[in-house]
């Protein structure tokens, strides 16, 4: 089945585009800027470090089955916690997509994507990945603000912005454009499908019938890259 994959690396399936940086994996040149990110960031005062970047498909799919099979806790959109048991089984798919992706569709799988804290303000123990930390009044709002001003001068952006995005706001999900944009124009449906119809995914059934839909949603809606980011792209291209 794996074979007929074309692009392998697109669902977590590859490990060959990456390389080490800390203890995450990252995509090549994602490592490159995220390097020239961080040294210019900690010039002012802000330590930017990494607590996720790859995750492959098995991995999500772990996670994924936890919360389905209730082994894992399922909060709500209120951050309430739920019985798995007690939702039908769309009703589970929607409140488990909340918070995480389906294994395949993730991109964390890219390596292109990370998860990042100030780690001169907060210690990744206390580290909860809730917005009122990159708010105002949060030990991340310093380096929420400087991603503002200066990530698109690295190539990063945010893809997870509020009324932008299928998945909820995540100040602290960035994206390296020059790679992220071209994989997601390479996403391919009907491989996304047999991966999933040949994975122990559940409830299968009911996933693999509304996967059109989940793909448009959560994959495909994403927030635009900044112009800022898009216009020294341009010029990088045509000097
Ligand atoms: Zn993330």
């Amino acid at each position: 089945m794996l074979k007929e994959i074309v692009n392998p690396h697109l669902y977590g399936l590859s490990r060959e585009h990456l390389v080490t940086v800390d203890k995450f994996l990252l995509e090549t040149e994602t490592s490159i800027a995220f390097d020239q990110m961080r040294q210019a960031a900690a010039k002012d005062g802000i330590d930017i470090t990494l607590c996720s970047g790859f995750r492959d498909f098995q991995r999500q799919l772990g996670i994924w089955n936890n919360k389905a099979q209730g082994n894992r806790i399922l909060l709500d959109k209120n951050n309430h916690e739920i019985n798995a048991k007690e939702l039908s089984h769309d009703d589970l798919i929607d409140t488990i997509l909340l918070w995480s992706a389906l294994p395949g569709a993730s991109r964390h799988h890219w390596g292109t994507d990370i998860d990042i804290f100030d780690a001169n303000q907060v210690n990744v123990s206390q580290l909860k990945l809730i917005d009122t930390e990159y708010a105002i009044g949060g030990p991340c709002y310093d380096l929420s603000c400087w991603l503002d001003k200066h990530s698109a001068e690295f190539g990063f952006f945010r893809p997870y912005i509020a009324n932008q995005s299928g998945v909820s706001p995540e100040p602290w999900h960035l994206s390296y454009y020059p790679v992220s944009n071209e994989y997601l124009a390479q996403f391919s449906l009907k491989d996304f499908t047999r991966l999933i119809k040949s994975s122990d995914i559940q409830p299968k059934n009911n996933i693999v019938a509304r996967l059109n839909d989940l793909v448009q949603r959560y994959v495909l809606y994403v927030a635009p890259a900044p112009e800022a980011l898009l216009s020294r792209l341009q010029h990088s291209v045509t000097e």
